[in-house]
């Protein structure tokens, strides 16, 4: 099967799997097969690689390998924290923002559903979050509070390490999820102080269908998916091997990755930004400049349906979103760019390029080159244009 050239600017959706995450699963998808449960030795050498693994993944978040649950992806990560702290403390409230995921936004919609009260906390216009508000919001029934660390559609980020010690004077359990945050953010979960966080292999250029819950150690833990003993008794269902061996290298690799991503992957995302709002009248960043992370650009087009510019962009093998692609093919606006005071207009306008340590500057120069003709079209074709 070939591929067209693509250029691709979507790495918050997914990345490409390295070449040498590949290299590293093969061998257990066609000689090392064996159940890692297993006692004979063909399986029991499975579970040593399960347990470098482990012990790699780990190491990208300075956790001890035994507050580890690998899960299927970062939606069942999330849901599981929260599912946990619910259930094994007596109350019944929950605080989260307006802005998170739809992994952590449904399930919280479920929950309410359920008798539980949650509090959705709203954000600024640029994306940030009142911390003092946040504080107000945490009643003595408050269970659990999450808050993301990094935005997938607009890349803001929030201060976890403040709000975790908000938590922790307040005596309520806190879970982050930072699918968004490895390899380009260093992540130390000593630092943060964090009891909960979530990450998605595919988010770092591992494959999907693998994620992790970290769960600090003493934090008391209820499973979410109830079956046979792996992973300690907390997570059923016979590890993912090919999968966890492929996040343990990309785990590796992201480490060796992160001044790429903050430097070179930054320098790139500025010149793509820098380069659109310069040439293009009528464009604007959704969100903060700064803090936020090194690859996302969120920008909107005065006039201009973002369907059409993703349609269009495609037809020239440029690969961009208009936010989550969980939500992409919904006909709302999104949830992140509402919450942030946008109009139903302006969210409807926007897209996000989210880049990666793949791209070059002639991925980006590429875009510089269509992306104006293209707004430029679509506003000569739209009815208010003509
Ligand atoms: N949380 C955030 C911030 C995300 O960006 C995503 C995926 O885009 C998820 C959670 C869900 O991860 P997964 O696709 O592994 O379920």
């Amino acid at each position: 099967m070939s591929q067209p050239a693509i250029y691709y600017f979507d790495n918050n959706a997914t990345t490409r799997v390295a070449p040498e995450v590949v290299d590293a699963m093969i061998p257990f998808l066609r000689e090392y097969w064996g159940n890692p449960s297993s006692t004979y030795v063909f399986g029991r050498q499975v579970g040593e690689h399960l347990d470098q693994a482990r012990a790699r993944v780990a190491a990208l978040i300075n956790a001890e390998p035994r507050e580890l649950i690998f899960t299927s992806c970062g939606t069942e990560s999330n849901n599981s924290a929260i599912h946990s702290a619910l259930v094994t403390q007596p109350e019944k409230r929950h605080v989260t923002t307006a802005v998170e995921h739809s992994a952590n936004i449904k399930f919280c919609d479920l929950l309410q559903k359920r008798g539980y009260t949650v509090t959705f906390l709203p954000v600024a216009p640029d994306g940030a979050l009142d911390l003092q508000q946040l504080e107000e919001a945490i009643r003595p029934h408050t269970a659990v509070v999450s808050v993301m660390w990094a935005n997938n559609e607009t890349g803001v980020l929030f201060p976890v390490r403040e709000i975790a010690a908000i938590c922790r004077r307040k005596g309520t359990l806190f879970h982050t999820d930072a699918v968004q945050a490895p390899g380009k953010l260093k992540i130390d979960v000593r630092e943060l102080d964090v009891d909960f966080l979530s990450l998605s292999a595919h988010k770092l250029h591992a494959p999907k269908g693998i994620g992790l819950l970290y769960v600090k150690r003493r934090v008391k833990y209820q499973p979410y998916v109830v079956g046979g003993g792996q992973e300690r008794g907390r997570r059923g269902g016979t590890e993912n091997v090919a999968n966890i061996v492929a996040f343990g290298r990309a785990a590796e690799l992201a480490t060796a990755n992160l001044s790429d991503e903050n430097t070179r992957v930054r320098a790139l995302r500025d010149r793509l930004e820098d380069g659109i709002l310069g040439a293009i009248p009528g464009a604007s960043r959704n969100g903060a400049r700064e803090p936020r992370l090194p690859n996302t650009s969120n920008l909107a087009f005065d006039g201009v349906e973002a369907e059409g510019i993703l349609m269009l962009l495609d037809q020239a093998g440029i690969c961009a979103s208009s936010g989550s692609a969980c939500t992409t093919g919904s006909l709302d606006p999104s949830h992140v760019l509402t919450a942030m005071g946008c109009s139903a207009a302006r969210a409807r306008s926007s897209i996000r390029f989210s880049l990666g340590i793949y791209n070059t500057e002639v991925d980006v120069d590429y875009v510089l080159n269509h992306l104006p003709g293209i707004i430029a079209k679509l506003r000569a074709s739209s009815p208010a244009g003509s």
